[in-house]
């Protein structure tokens, strides 16, 4: 694998879809836990203003990916070589597709009630034999926290799939780590809701062309402020050079 990027101070291993595939089994049938992180250029900007997230995402992740047109512009006009953007949702559904021949695992934890468990039934069509052990909504309160590790714990699970949103997703993952029997750890974001069918990807040619973005600004008018992440995150790319 080629050198690891820093982009604004953010560590970005540049690895393929398959080597990430690979590298997550391997630790997970070793017994290892592996923490991942896909970094889109919004992930990238919230370390630059939240210093305990950008710890997180720079120190305690095992794997940090480049998710979105964004970060792997920005390590190619840094001078990185980045094989392939590796999106949060794809790695998901690759690891739940290749994970059947281990029998791995995994528990479904976020989304608004019922979404998990839609997104449940969704995959078991999708990959015949896949094992998904739990699931949980993540509208949770506090003192419902020790329940749910215990939920989690018990289902047997190796893959835990959190969709909370960043930087709840990982600020949750870092908090309980240690209490979980899980072996993989990873922050999905709106994942459950694209599988639920409740949020559309962007099609093929407009994921091919880089213009996911466009098309999710275009479905959810209501993501401007958050999407202007993206246009301050490529400037202070430019002026960081
Ligand atoms: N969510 C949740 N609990 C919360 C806040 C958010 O389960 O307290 C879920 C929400 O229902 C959605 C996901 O987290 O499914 C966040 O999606 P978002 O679009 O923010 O994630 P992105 O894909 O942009 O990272």
């Amino acid at each position: 694998m080629a050198e690891r990027m820093q982009i604004l101070g953010v560590p970005v291993d540049p690895m393929t879809m398959q080597e990430a595939v690979a590298k997550i089994t391997t630790r997970t049938l070793e017994g290892k836990q592996t923490f991942v992180v896909t970094a889109n250029a919004e992930i990238i900007m919230m370390c630059q203003e939240n210093p305990a997230y950008k710890e997180i995402v720079s120190n305690k992740a095992d794997i940090v990916l480049a998710d979105g047109a964004g970060a792997v512009w920005a390590g190619r006009y840094k001078g990185y070589e980045v094989p392939e953007r590796v999106a949060g949702y794809d790695l998901y559904r690759n690891l739940l597709d290749q994970g059947r021949q281990h029998e791995m695992k995994s528990f479904f934890f976020g989304g608004s009630p019922a979404i998990a468990e839609t997104a449940k039934t969704k995959v078991e069509e999708l990959y015949p034999g896949v094992k998904v052990v739990g699931t949980h909504n993540g509208y949770f309160k506090d003192e419902d926290v020790p329940d749910i590790i215990d939920e989690i714990n018990q289902s047997g699970a190796d893959y835990l799939f959190i969709a909370l949103g960043a930087p709840k997703q990982e600020n949750w993952i870092m908090a309980h780590k240690d209490e979980l029997k899980c072996k993989l750890f990873m922050g999905i974001g709106g994942s459950f809701d694209v599988l639920a069918g409740k949020m559309e990807r962007a099609p093929k040619w407009m994921q091919d062309a880089s213009l996911e973005w466009l098309f999710r600004l275009y479905k959810q008018p209501s993501r401007f402020m958050r999407m202007m992440a993206l246009p301050k995150f490529v400037l202070k790319v430019i002026f960081s050079k």
